[in-house]
């Protein structure tokens, strides 16, 4: 059995073990929990009454979890000694028991750790952070129909220029760098010859690769699957008419991906418009397909003329009977957004979107301006999802001046667990927090946050009483 320094094992419960990516989680799983820095200390013991009571209410005696405190961020610092922000103890109970849930970490200052949310998702190779988007009745929104939103962003964790490999400007590695780019690699590089990056620029690395796209766009379409009627849609979402390797690589590499491993399940947007064609012009010939799917096709080049009908050729031979007779319309749609149009898309035209898989910039992005349509950060939750473990957490910061008052609103990290218990599979305690919040919400029983935007003017609740208003609809 695995011996903690300053940790006592869990007398009860069991280990959540993990197969091909799969948790299997028992009936009495052992879950660790970070309570959290700041405003952490008001919104863990509201967050954990809640679950408790859902999974008491649904299951009676036959699941509970059995809560594991381990140490992160200043409180571990208070355990184990200065500096120590994330113990050696924290990072083994977390891979033994597989599944965890977190408050907020402050960012430390100082102490050799960048940020304890990155190395977390860095060691356990959390390599897709999902953020769920949907508005709950009566939540102050600016928006006219913050209802049409609800949307899953798949952002991946692990790559991009989050990882942090950058050189600052004068920095003596990073003059090397831009002499060494300047003066050998870029001429020898037709496209490239005649750029030159400034001698005073500061220098960061964006590495995307095929594996860490592919693994993580996996995950986005097996959700995808789960769903029902127009969202069973998978979006990628990037910025490759400008970084066509990095950005653009992504995109090419989920179709890739989409076409081959899920072919049974799965269509392109462009297979979709060659299908849709054929099914509504009953002798279509190839050549006014090719118009129909390709805007400006006939000032097209002649070879590239040819390469778009030899596309739609192999899309009939190949799928038109697996896919054909509308057979399309009850798969999986893989289509792609330039990532500044889909900001414009997620507020004109919210209802046309579900899952957003996208990279790691494009994602932090995306799924907070999607939390401001829905009602703020106070209620966008968060998972970390990888192949060997999982960790929930807040898409919130610590709201330090907020910190120890019962006021904050526990909604991000309450729903984090309602992603934790639909992983689990316990969708029915899940699906009781959520009538739980939206009720309460309904019935204008909210933090501050919520509350200062209502119209007219609502009494707040303190933290512990908007977990208790949840818990009076169960
Ligand atoms: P923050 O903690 O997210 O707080 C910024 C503001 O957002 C708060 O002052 C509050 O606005 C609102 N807010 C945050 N949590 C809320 C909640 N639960 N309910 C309602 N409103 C909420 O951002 P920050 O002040 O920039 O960061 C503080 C620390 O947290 C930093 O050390 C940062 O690095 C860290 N951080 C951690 C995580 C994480 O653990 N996942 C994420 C982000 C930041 P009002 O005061 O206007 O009401």
């Amino acid at each position: 059995m695995i011996k903690f320094e300053k940790l006592n094992f869990p007398e009860e419960g069991e280990i959540i073990s993990f197969n091909n990516g799969l948790a299997n989680v028992p009936n009495y799983p052992i879950v660790p929990f970070i309570r959290g820095d700041g405003t952490g200390v008001d919104i863990w013991p509201a967050t954990q009454k809640v679950i408790d009571a859902a999974v008491s209410i649904s299951y009676g005696e036959n699941k509970k979890i059995n809560w594991f405190k381990v140490y992160a961020g200043d409180e571990a610092c208070e355990v184990y000694g200065t500096y120590n922000y994330l113990p050696k103890d924290t990072i083994e109970a977390i891979k033994y028991f597989g599944v965890a849930i977190k408050g907020p970490l402050t960012t430390p200052i100082g102490g050799g750790i960048r940020s304890l949310n990155v190395a977390l998702r860095q060691i356990f190779d959390l390599y897709s952070c999902v953020r769920p988007c949907r508005y709950y009745s009566g939540t102050p929104s600016p928006h006219k129909k913050p209802e049409d939103l609800d949307i899953v962003v798949y952002r991946e964790n692990t790559e991009d220029i989050y990882m942090g490999i950058e050189w600052e400007a004068g920095d003596s590695n990073c003059i090397e760098l831009i002499k060494y780019l300047n003066e050998s690699l870029i001429p020898k590089s037709e496209k490239l010859k005649n750029k030159l990056i400034s001698e005073s620029a500061g220098i960061g690395i964006k590495p995307i690769s095929k594996k860490g796209s592919q693994r993580h766009i996996k995950k986005a379409i097996e959700h995808a699957k789960r769903l029902n009627g127009n969202k069973r849609h998978v979006t990628l979402v990037h910025k490759g008419n400008i970084m066509k390797y990095t950005e653009g690589a992504f995109r090419d590499w989920g179709y890739e991906l989409a076409v081959n491993e899920f072919r049974n399940d799965c269509i392109t947007e462009r297979e979709s418009w060659i299908l849709d064609n054929l099914e509504k012009n009953n002798e279509i010939s190839i050549e006014n397909n090719a118009k129909l799917i390709e805007p400006g096709f006939e000032k097209l080049t002649t070879s590239k003329r040819e390469k778009i009908c030899e596309e739609i050729q192999e899309v009939i031979s190949s799928i038109s009977k697996s896919h054909g007779s509308n057979r399309w319309k009850r798969m999986v749609l893989v289509d792609d957004r330039i990532a500044d149009s889909i900001f414009q898309q997620i507020q004109t035209r919210p209802q046309e979107y579900s899952i957003i898989a996208t990279l790691n910039l494009n994602g932090d992005y995306i799924s907070d301006a999607a939390a401001a349509i829905v009602g703020g950060l106070g209620m966008a939750p968060g998972a970390n999802i990888g192949d060997n473990a999982a960790i929930f957490e807040a898409t919130h910061g610590t709201a330090p001046k907020h910190a120890g008052l019962n006021k904050i609103n526990p909604g991000s990290v309450i729903l984090s667990g309602v992603m934790m218990l639909e992983y689990f599979g316990w969708n029915k305690a899940a699906d009781l927090i959520t009538m739980g919040i939206s009720k309460a919400i309904e019935d204008k029983k909210v933090t501050y946050d919520l509350a200062r935007l209502m119209e007219p003017k609502v009494n707040a609740l303190s933290c512990s009483d908007f977990a208790n208003a949840i818990i009076s609809y169960f």
